[in-house]
């Protein structure tokens, strides 16, 4: 049998006290009220009488949907749109053509609008142009995902197709290119993260703009931007009045753009207790 020296026993025993020593279940206190008072806020430093945030199941991928978020397509049918018929503007029930999981911007169908309607939130997208090129500059793949069916973050194939800058993929479409050029192929998807802050008006007067913070395929693009009015083709778009909550639209714009996996969290002031 083999002798173990003592030092060598001793330097085990103590490798297992330190062992149970970090098993050990540490605590701490769920919050503090000898603490200072943050600057500006009415909590304490780690107040422990501030309401803590609720509960969000997040999706079980990257992209999905997580548990409070309004979904716009299912991935089946369209009962959660209208279209606008182009002439007359009524709505009447989507008509765009729907495939297996994504549905298509139908050339002349008019723009589709969302049922419900959304002010502050949080927007996710996932979108693909057509594979057959057909045009070039802002006739490759456009359409539109018009916020308050106004506001719109561009849709255009930019892989590859020089156009005007502020009306890139991701642009606030004729006032802010986005930060960078985050393009995938034609036929390949590419998503859409927003965070709208919706201008607030009162007694028919703009008292704050609307703001615009936007990832594209996860890529910074514009970083709590001011919109300056709604969207418009070579003039100033410029705002007027209207409710805090309005449609979200998707543009129709004569090319077939896909869609899918398109929700929206409603995010009130932000403002938190
Ligand atoms: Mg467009």
């Amino acid at each position: 049998m083999a002798v173990i020296p003592a030092a060598a026993l001793l330097a085990g025993a103590g490798l297992v006290v330190a062992q149970q020593a970090a098993k050990k279940r540490r605590t701490s206190p769920v919050g503090y009220s000898d603490t200072p008072v943050l600057p500006g806020q009415k909590w304490k430093v780690h107040d422990i009488d501030r309401p803590r945030p609720k509960m969000v199941t997040p999706g079980a991928r990257p992209g999905d949907p997580p548990s409070d978020a309004i979904v716009l397509f299912d991935g089946k049918d369209l009962s959660k749109w209208y279209v606008e018929d182009k002439k007359s503007r009524e709505l009447k029930p989507a008509t765009w053509k729907v495939g297996d999981g994504y549905f298509e911007a139908t050339p002349g169908a008019g723009t589709l609008v969302s049922r419900e309607k959304f002010g502050d939130a949080q927007f996710h997208v996932e979108w693909s142009a057509p594979t057959e090129i057909t045009g070039d500059s802002q006739w490759r793949g456009n359409s539109g995902f018009l916020i308050m069916n106004r506001y719109e973050i561009q849709v255009l194939d930019c892989w590859d197709n020089p156009t005007y800058a502020d009306g890139q993929a991701a642009s606030i479409y004729g006032q802010w290119p986005p930060l960078a050029n985050a393009c995938r192929k034609p036929g390949e998807w590419q998503s859409y993260d927003i965070v709208f802050e919706a201008p607030k008006f009162e007694g028919g007067k703009l008292m704050q703009p609307g703001y615009a913070t936007v990832f594209h395929n996860g890529v910074l693009m514009h970083n709590r931007k001011e919109i300056t009015g709604r969207m418009a083709h070579r003039v100033v778009g410029t705002y007027a009045p209207h409710e805090t909550e309005e449609p979200l639209a998707l543009q129709d714009h004569d090319v077939a753009v896909r869609y899918r996996n398109i929700w929206v969290r409603r995010v009130m002031g932000y403002d938190r207790p």
